[in-house]
């Protein structure tokens, strides 16, 4: 049986790379009837933080990535003592002049290669690989010593990472054939650059998934954006979390680097944005200017919104403009429109229902064709583009018709 494993360790913020790498071991299980586990590799104290291992769960939770089994390293301390021994009496592990317990490498090959399903062949020589350590001076072991052991113990067959553990898969395999262990298949995958080619830096650039989700990125739309980083899942653009898991092939992610385009995400997120429901719609709209909303028809024109909307930035422009007018009037209008709207005026003004208001004006030749511009102008003063039928039923009737006649009387 498949089993594949996510093993972050809780030192900071999830960031948007060891999402792919979690999503892409979790996908790879379920699409071979395997099994995934989240171990949180916690063994470093001093960088460990209880935060961070909660919202390893949290996003976990979030996107719906189910392990089959949750552990954490430090639980599995004593079995890597007891490897580590093994190593020293087996004479492949010596206490190294400066302290730390080091793996003696052998030096009989002028190289050593692997086959990874992403890099294909990876061969190294001999002299770059010095020998390393595997526990500090006080016996605790290494990153490279206590990951490669749980991997064994619990019998993991495929391991999916980043490419910057390439070299230290060189070493594993070392340890792991030193110790008879199963061997692994692993599969490198590259890492995320920005849009200009550099690492994705945390200073830069925004690497935290939670981050995203608070400014209004839709965890479909995340979960779509990030799965599509680097393999095309057959070419098919929006895929949910069992689409992805039937379109997922490991060996098609490609090997360069993959770009981080912003306005990638923001397509998705449009996307998204439209299926949300409206009571969803009201939750990203900020408190402030919620309150103003109080006296319109926010439901009329939702839809309408999120068409136009790739987070809750743009949610929360749209409708600022769309009432930026209505407490701060600065309409103006030249004679003929004047007229014109004196003309709306007479045709609507006893007008009780969007429909009514509608055929009066058609029936005078005064529909929104001809009429949208002055509409605009004095409702919205061209702040804002939405469709006028949907601004008009977002003010209602009355109000409109209030403008109307508070726009001719002022003029
Ligand atoms: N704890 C390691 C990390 O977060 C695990 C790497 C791995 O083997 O997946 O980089």
């Amino acid at each position: 049986m498949i089993i594949t494993r996510f093993a972050p360790s809780p030192t900071g913020n999830f960031h948007i790379g060891s999402l792919r790498t979690a999503i892409y071991n979790y996908l790879y299980a379920k699409k071979k009837h395997g099994k995934f586990i989240l171990r949180i590799e916690d063994t470093d104290k001093e960088r460990s933080k209880k935060e961070y291992e909660d919202e390893i769960i949290k996003v976990f939770n979030l996107f719906g990535l189910q392990y089959d089994d949750l552990n954490y390293q430090s639980a599995n301390k004593d079995e890597h003592i007891r490897y580590l021994e093994r190593l020293i009496t087996m004479g492949l592990v010596y206490k190294s002049d400066e302290g730390p317990y080091k793996f003696l490498v052998k030096r009989e090959l002028d190289h050593f290669e692997y086959s990874d399903v992403i890099l294909g062949n990876i061969k190294i020589p001999n002299e770059n690989i010095e020998n390393f350590s595997v526990a500090r001076s006080d016996k605790t072991p290494t990153f490279i010593l206590s990951n490669i052991i749980d991997d064994h113990t619990q019998n993991i067959t495929n391991v999916i990472r980043g490419n910057d553990h390439s070299i230290n898969t060189i070493k594993q395999i070392m340890l792991s054939q030193a110790l008879s262990f199963k061997p692994i298949t692993y599969a490198h995958i590259p890492l995320i650059h920005d849009i200009s080619g550099k690492k994705l830096s945390k200073r830069d650039n925004i690497t935290n998934v939670l981050t995203y989700l608070e400014k209004g990125y839709q965890k479909e739309a995340l979960f779509n954006f990030i799965i599509k980083l680097g393999n095309s899942f057959n070419e098919i653009e929006y895929l949910n979390n069992s689409e992805s898991i039937n379109n997922f092939e490991i060996e098609k992610t490609v090997l360069s680097p993959a770009k981080f385009n912003l306005d990638k995400l923001k397509f998705y997120n449009n996307y998204y944005l439209q299926k949300i429901s409206y009571d969803s719609f009201i939750n990203c709209i900020n408190e402030k200017i919620k309150k103003k909303l109080e006296p319109f028809n926010l439901k009329e024109i939702y839809a309408d919104i999120l068409k136009r909307s790739n987070n809750y930035e743009d949610i929360n422009l749209e409708i600022e403009n769309l009432i930026k007018n209505y407490h701060d009037n600065n309409t103006t209008l030249n004679e003929n429109e004047l007229m014109i709207l004196k003309n709306i005026y007479e045709c609507v003004k006893g007008v009780l229902t969007f429909d009514e208001f509608i055929k009066s004006l058609e029936e005078k030749e005064l529909s929104f064709k001809k009429t949208g511009k002055i509409f605009r102008n004095i409702i919205v003063n061209f702040h804002s583009k939405l469709p006028i039928d949907s601004i008009i039923k977002f003010f209602g009737i009355q109000k409109v018709i209030d403008m109307i006649s508070h726009t001719i009387n002022n003029e």
